[in-house]
């Protein structure tokens, strides 16, 4: 019966259920099912392949520390590339920025942007902004081919499965330390430090490889397993916030529901099993 809906997102050894009011988008594109249901308790979520992309509830926790660590670390960003982020959640962060000249977003699948618009506009809304050009495509390919040059880059991706799965390749975090300017940064999403150890350590290590400074900064969200999830950072010399004052963050005038500027160097002050495991893969993370 519709009255007893669940939704179950499904890993090997553990399953997140939540309880389900409507099922509004079911759709299978070239590249994963996509599914937007509504929920009691999380309000609308977006589901790739079964996995929980976003939910109203908190959409604005992983929205807010993938953008504004690295905008508000950059002196002056003016030009950002956005990989992936379908459901518009990033680069509408990323506009609120005074600084913002251009937005690039390469998003692989049409279907995940289409079902946004029509369903979610909370994370949406800014996809028609005149500063956003917006890139049905792969992100590895762009990054390979583009001639333009960021100030900051978002990785904004699934997890490395199917079209994600160059995303967290070496080949391609060299293909954007081509395109990122001298003081650029890069933001990446990190997968969890408890259930994916060996490849938060081995990103962390093609990162290492590639750029003098590598850090990686966590914060807490409802809907990714265990509760805990993590971003890397990685530059060519800014460092995440050893340049950033109050005055920075209280003149852009942005209200945040998450992001605050405390957060901009206590993010990156990660517990002790996850330096032991980064340190299996290098030594002297520079945070
Ligand atoms: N917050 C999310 C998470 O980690 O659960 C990420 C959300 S966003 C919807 C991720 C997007 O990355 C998906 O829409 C997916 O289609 C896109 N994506 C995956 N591989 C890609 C690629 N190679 N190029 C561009 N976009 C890609």
């Amino acid at each position: 019966m519709k009255s007893d809906l669940w939704v179950e997102e499904k890993h090997p050894n553990i399953g997140l259920r939540y309880k389900v009011k409507d099922v509004l988008f079911s759709g299978q594109s070239e590249f994963q099912a996509v599914d937007v249901v509504d929920t009691f308790e999380l309000g609308r979520m977006l589901l790739n392949d079964g996995l929980v992309m976003v939910t109203e509830k908190d959409e604005f926790i992983y929205h807010d520390m993938i953008t504004h660590i690295p905008m508000f670390a950059h002196p002056n960003p003016k030009k950002v590339l956005v990989i992936g982020g379908g459901d518009g959640g990033t680069a509408r962060e990323v506009l609120r920025h005074q600084s913002v000249e251009k937005c690039v977003m390469v998003e692989i699948d049409e279907m995940v942007v289409n079902a946004s618009r029509e369903f979610i506009p909370i994370t949406s809304c800014e996809l028609d902004n005149p500063k956003l050009e917006l890139i049905i495509g792969d992100g590895v390919k762009y990054a390979k081919e583009t001639s333009e040059k960021f100030d900051v880059i978002l990785v904004d991706s699934t997890d490395p499965i199917g079209p994600a799965q160059p995303l967290f390749g070496s080949e391609f975090y060299n293909d954007l330390a081509t395109c990122l300017n001298d003081q650029g940064v890069i933001v990446s999403q990190g997968e969890s430090p408890f259930y994916e150890q060996t490849m938060q350590g081995k990103l962390m290590s093609i990162l290492h490889d590639i750029f003098p400074v590598v850090s990686i900064y966590n914060f807490s969200n409802l809907t990714y397993p265990g509760g805990l999830w993590s971003f890397t950072y990685a530059s060519k010399g800014t460092h995440p916030f050893k340049g950033v004052e109050l005055s920075k963050v209280q003149s852009s005038n942005l209200k945040f529901k998450y992001y605050n500027y405390e957060l901009q160097r206590s993010a990156f002050m990660i517990p002790e099993f996850q330096k032991e495991n980064i340190a299996k893969y290098f030594k002297g993370m520079d945070v």
